[in-house]
């Protein structure tokens, strides 16, 4: 007799497991701030977050802050073949568990600090990440993930992670536009960046202060264009570091020699910050390394 179909086959969800609010009732997982805890409790709401990251059902799937595991329970729900997730709070482990036990063999706990743990090591290749982040860790998680694909581009195929949407306005904005700064570089210099859709405040208990975007991070095969990471990261600190001045002040926290180093790239001095293109920018930093401009 063939067996009868399971949750992930039939793309059905889990009817062994609770309401989340339930859950969250029965483990005591009461929000908390220092942590940036802000439940999805809507499993529409996670199961549409986990279509953005389709396909999910080869490799691995690894998830930051699962917390009671709303966004997890999309994921399998979705079909994710595997799915690591890694969670600082213990609180959550018990609730956590509960949900590996209603997916056999599908979900993997990992008890700690996702800014401590090296993903390119995790589960089997090809990964992705999916996770609707601490805002008080994302930016740091995402350069962390930028610096590991600056290493090794297929380290990871995609990153649908959840941030606040000022952030995301910032990683995908375009040069002249207010939000452009160092993070929209180094973000689209080694990914493509799509911004999915909003999710309202008061998807989310408690509801944060403001609205969050699911954004989708693509990293490309080849960058931009070439540059050292470290070079990069220091030139656009020193130019958007004093973004109203024009760059033949700003950039004298980078280099003893801004006027060599502008001409080198063909760059006015009186230009500012948020008219030079990423390009651009991989270019200071190329010249960075290859001159003795460094202070
Ligand atoms: N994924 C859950 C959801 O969508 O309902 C919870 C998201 S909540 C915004 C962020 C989660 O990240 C919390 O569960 C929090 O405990 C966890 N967290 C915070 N800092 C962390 C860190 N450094 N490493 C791993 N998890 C962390």
């Amino acid at each position: 007799m063939p067996s009868p179909p399971t949750a992930e086959s039939s793309g059905r969800p889990s009817t062994a497991l609770p309401p989340l609010r339930e859950t969250i009732a029965k483990h005591g997982l009461g929000a908390r701030k220092a942590l940036g805890q802000h439940f999805l409790l809507d499993l529409n709401l996670t199961r549409r977050i986990a279509r953005a990251a389709a396909p999910l059902s080869q490799g691995t799937v690894i998830e930051i802050g699962p917390g009671p595991g709303g966004l997890t329970r999309g994921l399998l729900d979705e079909g994710a073949r595997k799915v690591i997730a890694i969670e600082k709070d213990r609180r959550c482990l018990d609730a956590l568990q509960e949900v590996a036990d209603a997916y056999p063999g599908r979900l993997e706990l990992i008890a700690g600090d996702a800014l401590e743990i090296d993903l390119s090591q995790l589960g089997e290749a090809p990964r992705q990440i999916v996770a609707n982040l601490p805002y008080n860790v994302s930016t740091a998680l995402l350069i962390q993930w930028l610096t590991l694909l600056d290493k090794d581009a297929g380290a990871l195929t995609r990153l649908t992670l959840m941030f606040q949407k000022e952030v995301a306005e910032r990683l995908a904005a375009i040069p002249r536009a207010k939000e452009y700064g160092r993070l929209s570089i180094l973000a689209q210099w080694l990914c493509e960046i799509d911004l999915v859709f909003d999710v309202p405040k008061q998807a989310f208990t408690p509801p944060p202060k403001v609205i969050s975007t699911i954004v989708s991070l693509t990293p490309r095969t080849v960058p931009l264009a070439p540059a050292q990471m470290p070079s990069l990261e220091r030139i656009t600190a020193a130019a958007f570091g004093q973004r109203r001045k024009m760059l033949r002040q700003s950039l004298k926290s980078a280099s003893q020699d801004v006027t060599g180093l502008l001409a080198q790239c063909g760059i006015e001095g009186t230009k500012r910050a948020e008219e030079l293109s990423v390009e651009n920018f991989c270019a200071l930093a190329r010249a960075l390394d290859h001159g003795s401009l460094k202070v």
